[in-house]
């Protein structure tokens, strides 16, 4: 198999890449840059055709792209991480303009993403051999086919190339359908992977609302890897269930960190702040509930208000901290957080109850002090840079307060006595849970969701397993067979 070779990369036009060859369409939308709210580039919207063609192209490319050695679809990874690398300015610059996000972050995602290249190719898919007298029962993982990967807006990069390398690794060939609210850099990065795999094994088509479906209702997709709300993922599965789909739900989160009273309060404090606050909070693992023991509680919440004061927002040519909320949509789902604590009278630590209007979709980072356990920014994601804070004293009744949630993606605890921080991690909800760090999720570790915030998981070795099927060989020894009969 040879790769296809699609024209030299520009960075003012986007194509879906469909059977190793860019194609556009009749009707096109665009992006628009949250930091200005002006419209970005056309990016055409693909329809069941081009979707039927995308779909046609991996099922042929599986055939051979599966029985391609392990060790040579790694080099292939190898290169399209070198060929990706040669455009991380360009990558980060793109990423930076349909996000919204600092320059620094935008290229800790563009080289952040490489990582996750790089992780994969420390992994073997795993085999399993049981032998007794009689047999030997091998149990391996086979691919299963064309995978259909549906990505959000908040990390368009990390959030793609986390489902194409274990996806691509296993022996699959892979759809991306980025957010049409961040078409670009997905784009970008699977147009510069036709240099090395052959056509059909990694494509991405972009549209509208209606894409999604086509992609799920697909009698030959055999998996959808989907990244967004959980109010998506539940149609998702239910549109999946008419073709016993396999499905891996990455959902959103509403991650209670524990504070307990024995940490060092000014180290913690911007620990905190930045585990809230991170992309503007625009992260299913960013801290959305913060539980303070009530001896440290004024303490605390005064030196995140100091530090919080410290972090500049701004567009990714401010050289701030934060960027803006990425999208419209999305900015005025984070001002009904702002109205409903407004309206009900809870105090506002740092932020003001009214969100500046301006060109951009800027919101200052807000911290809410002690609203009721009832209220919105409570048991609500708001998805953007706003974060309560509540004090406690009882241990059981602060881990039942964490655990009650309909969502249980991830969790902190933070306390000098890691044993028992430890020990209240074990008890809480959550797929990943972290000990004195805000949540930081890594290649290397499975990552998935309890309760509300998924099904599966994906990444680490037990993440190769969701983008394959389990065969068990049951090979009997004939010598011992036939002196049985
Ligand atoms: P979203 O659910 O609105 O959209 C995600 C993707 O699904 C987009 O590509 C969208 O076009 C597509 N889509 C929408 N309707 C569809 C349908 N009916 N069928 C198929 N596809 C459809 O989510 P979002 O606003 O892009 O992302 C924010 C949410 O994602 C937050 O709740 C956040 O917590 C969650 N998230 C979760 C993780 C995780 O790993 N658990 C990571 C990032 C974001």
């Amino acid at each position: 198999m040879s790769p296809s070779k699609v024209s030299s990369i520009t960075w003012d036009s986007f194509s879906n890449i469909i059977d190793g060859q860019p194609r556009g369409s009749k009707e096109k939308h665009q992006g628009v840059n949250p930091a200005t709210g002006e419209k970005l580039w056309d990016v055409p919207i693909a329809n069941q055709q081009d979707v039927d063609d995308a779909v046609a192209s991996a099922k042929k490319a599986f055939e051979s792209w599966s029985q391609v050695p392990f060790e040579t679809r790694k080099e292939h990874l190898v290169k399209f991480k070198e060929a990706y690398l040669a455009h991380a300015d360009d990558m980060a610059k793109l990423l930076a303009e349909e996000t919204g996000k600092p320059h620094q972050f935008a290229q800790f995602e563009v080289h952040g993403a490489a990582m996750w290249i790089d992780h994969h190719l420390t992994l073997t898919i795993p085999e399993e051999r049981d032998e007794d007298d009689e047999k030997v029962v091998t149990t391996r993982y086979t691919p299963l086919g064309v995978v259909g990967a549906i990505c959000p807006w908040n990390f368009p990069i990390v959030l793609s190339l986390g489902k194409i390398a274990p996806a691509i690794l296993t022996g699959n060939t892979i759809i991306v359908k980025p957010s049409p609210f961040t078409p670009y850099t997905a784009l970008k990065m699977i147009e510069i992977a036709q240099e090395v795999f052959p056509p059909g094994v990694v494509q991405v088509v972009g549209g509208d609302d209606k894409l999604g479906p086509m992609l799920t209702q697909h009698p030959d997709i055999a998996k959808i890897s989907f990244t967004g709300s959980i109010a998506t993922g539940k149609k998702i599965m239910a549109a999946c269930a008419a073709t016993l789909k396999r499905v891996t739900l990455e959902l959103g989160g509403n991650d209670a960190s524990i504070v307990l009273p024995d940490v060092d309060v000014q180290k913690v404090a911007p620990e905190l702040v930045m585990g809230a606050f991170q992309n503007s909070g625009q992260v299913c693992v960013a801290t959305k509930r913060i539980y303070i023991h009530q001896d440290i509680y004024e303490d605390m919440l005064n030196a995140m208000v100091e530090f919080t004061k410290t972090m500049k927002v701004g567009a990714p040519s401010d050289n701030a901290l934060l960027g803006p909320i990425q999208n419209q949509m999305q900015y005025e789902k984070v001002k009904t957080f702002f109205e409903d604590t407004k309206n009900k009278g809870y105090k506002f630590a740092v932020g003001s109850p009214d969100v500046a209007t301006g060109k951009g979709f800027f919101v200052q980072p807000t911290i809410i002090d002690n609203p009721p356990n009832d209220s919105k920014i409570i048991t609500e994601e708001p998805f953007g840079p706003i974060v309560p804070t509540q004090p406690w004293t009882d241990e059981e009744e602060v881990i039942k307060r964490a655990n009650g949630s309909n969502t249980g993606l991830g969790a902190c605890v933070w306390g000098k006595d890691v044993a028992r921080a430890e020990a209240i991690g074990r008890r809480l909800e959550a797929g990943s849970v972290w000990i004195n760090s805000w949540e930081k999720p890594t290649p290397a570790a499975f990552f998935g969701g309890h309760k509300e915030s998924g099904i599966g998981g994906e990444w680490g070795k037990e993440g190769l397993k969701a983008y394959c099927n389990a065969q068990v060989m049951h090979s009997y020894k004939l010598k011992r067979q036939i002196s049985k009969l």
